[in-house]
């Protein structure tokens, strides 16, 4: 069994719809454990485009980190989600955050997430749902909160996922 924290995103039509689909979706494909508050953040880079409803989901899983991937991909096209524009506004976005405490490095898939320590709106909402997690260099994540502490971000008071996503 691996423990894995997905990130979740969306900024395109109902976005609290594509977020409680996607915990759905996620506990079909693992044992989700935990999911944290939504929080509201302006889009960093990419063309104009509305705010992102963002959130983590900390999930169990006995998935190879490709299958695990495949899976998060379909979920997003289950939702309507097409590749346009790189960074460009999208219905859902699913991304692994963190594989345990392992690196992975293929190429479909890089773990930790490349640009997870710059962004406060994984940061925040991954510590809500797993405190302790540590970087593969044994670093806490706790560590990284500093340096991104000036960006705006609004936590909202919405839970995302329904209320039975924990006893499947
Ligand atoms: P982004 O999330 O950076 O905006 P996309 O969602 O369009 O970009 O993802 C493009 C590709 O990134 C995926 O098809 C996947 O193969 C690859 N990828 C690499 N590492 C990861 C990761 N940690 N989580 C999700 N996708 C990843
Ligand atoms: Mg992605």
């Amino acid at each position: 069994m691996s423990r894995c924290a997905v990130g979740l995103g969306s900024n395109l039509g109902d976005r609290r719809a594509h977020l409680n689909a996607a915990v759905r979706g996620l506990s079909a494909v693992g044992r989700v454990r935990a999911v944290s508050s939504a929080y509201e953040t302006a889009p960093v880079g990419g063309p104009d485009q509305g705010a992102f409803l963002n959130a983590v989901a900390l999930v169990d899983t006995a998935h190879t980190p490709g299958g695990f991937l495949r899976e998060l991909l379909a979920i997003e096209r289950a939702r309507g989600r097409v590749r346009e524009t790189r960074w460009g506004p999208r219905t859902l976005d699913l991304d692994v955050i963190l594989w345990n405490r392992q690196r992975i490095a293929t190429s479909g898939l890089t773990v930790p997430h490349p640009r997870m320590t710059e962004r406060r709106f994984v940061l925040e909402p991954l510590l809500e749902v797993w405190p302790d997690a540590r970087m593969p260099d044994g670093s806490p994540i706790t560590a990284a909160t500093g340096a991104v502490a000036a960006q705006g971000l609004e936590r909202l008071e919405m839970a995302i996922g329904d209320a039975d996503w924990s006893t499947t």
